[in-house]
């Protein structure tokens, strides 16, 4: 069993998830990549252990995280049962169904028998009889909302999550849902969608005339916003090409068109702005994802320790100044990114 530092709880801050009781930390981990069968197990038991060991109380996962899709929670649930059972209530642990899963029409969406099944196969991957946050993953357009939510509702009622959230819902479709959720007698604790200095979606109204940030504010929904960092872009890693092992180099995801010259011009400009606040570019990158309060944590990813104590130290120098500011604005410009919208109906 792992022995956790004695000092884990002294330095991060642990910022309330909107109205509810549940704190996050405002940095959080998450499991999507660096965590599939093809990953060293060592390392990513390293990162993780790291991670708690700094105060990272909350660990992201979803049912199609790997690869192969459920490797990242089979992964997470060997060090459950190895390392971390004694820390098992010092945790948040989330997970998520709605992306293709398992074939044939059950296996990918929004409905009943899609997403408590899917949840019932990530509690066997983790070994765990809860996880503490289960999310719709994205809105189906094809299955009632009433649905979707009431499947939450069975999740939390029967004791196999914590907490309830959406993700990637637009705010028309969060509005929706929360309407929804009153009706049912379900609350939505968290919301988690993508935001950084080039993917700025949540800050702008869409149809519905209000923008998430807006919607979640007014009712005190948490928001935790997943790659913050642009899956990497806003560090260091991309300034001198594309090193091998980079995300960037594996062209999933993280598309090398993504590192148009103009994009990296944007980028550049930043990195210059982080320096002269001596800082690095993923600090401010954090800090500046961070510095609304509706914005209950950063959720980001990590392929070694030394990414994630240079990242935690943003932490030390949160603040940024009006100009600091103004100058961010000429470069924190939506860099065609979010990669998320087209597959999570209209945002
Ligand atoms: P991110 O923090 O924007 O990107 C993480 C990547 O940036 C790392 O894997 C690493 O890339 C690079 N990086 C991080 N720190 C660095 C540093 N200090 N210096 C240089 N490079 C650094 O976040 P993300 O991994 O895209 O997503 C984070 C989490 O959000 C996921 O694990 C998942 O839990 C969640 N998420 C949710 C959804 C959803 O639909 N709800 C979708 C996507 C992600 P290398 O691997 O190249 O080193």
């Amino acid at each position: 069993m792992h022995v956790a530092s004695a000092d884990r709880y002294d330095s991060i801050p642990y910022r309330r998830a909107g109205r509810s009781g549940l704190s996050l930390p405002a940095i959080s981990l998450g499991l999507w990549q660096n965590f599939g069968e093809g990953d060293p197990y060592d390392r990513q038991r390293e990162i993780v252990l790291h991670a708690f060991d700094r105060g990272i109380t909350h660990l992201d996962l979803a049912n199609n995280y790997g690869p192969p899709p459920g490797s990242a929670e089979s992964s997470l649930g060997r060090m459950l049962a190895q390392d971390l059972r004694p820390y098992r209530d010092e945790l948040v642990i989330s997970t998520k169904a709605g992306y293709r899963q398992w074939p044939g029409p059950y296996g990918e969406g929004g409905s009943r028998a899609y997403l408590l099944r899917s949840l019932d196969q990530s509690l066997r991957r983790l070994g765990l009889d809860h996880v503490d946050v289960f999310y719709s993953h994205r809105y189906d357009p094809t299955t009632p909302l009433e649905e979707t939510l009431g499947a939450l509702k069975t999740a939390v009622d029967s004791g196999r999550a914590l907490y309830a959230g959406i993700s990637s819902y637009s705010a028309r479709r969060t509005s929706e849902a929360l309407a929804v959720a009153a009706q049912l007698g379900l609350t939505l604790t968290l919301h988690q969608p993508s935001y950084s200095m080039l993917n700025r979606w949540i800050e702008r109204p869409d149809v519905s005339g209000r923008s998430l940030l807006d919607v979640v504010g007014d009712v005190g929904l948490g928001m935790i916003v997943f790659s913050p960092l642009a899956q990497g872009m806003l560090t260091d890693r991309y300034l001198d090409g594309i090193p091998a092992g980079s995300r960037a180099a594996r062209d999933g995801s993280l598309q090398r068109r993504f590192l148009s010259p103009e994009n990296l011009g944007h980028v550049r400009a930043l990195d210059a702005i982080a320096r002269r606040r001596g800082q690095t570019l993923a600090q401010l990158a954090l800090a500046w994802a961070l510095r609304d309060e509706r914005i209950t944590a950063v959720l980001l990813g990590a392929s070694s320790p030394t990414q994630l104590d240079e990242n935690l130290a943003a932490l030390d120098y949160l603040s940024l100044t009006p100009q600091e500011l103004a100058e961010i604005e000429d470069h924190a410009v939506d860099a065609g990114i979010n990669i998320w919208a087209p597959r999570s109906s209209d945002l």
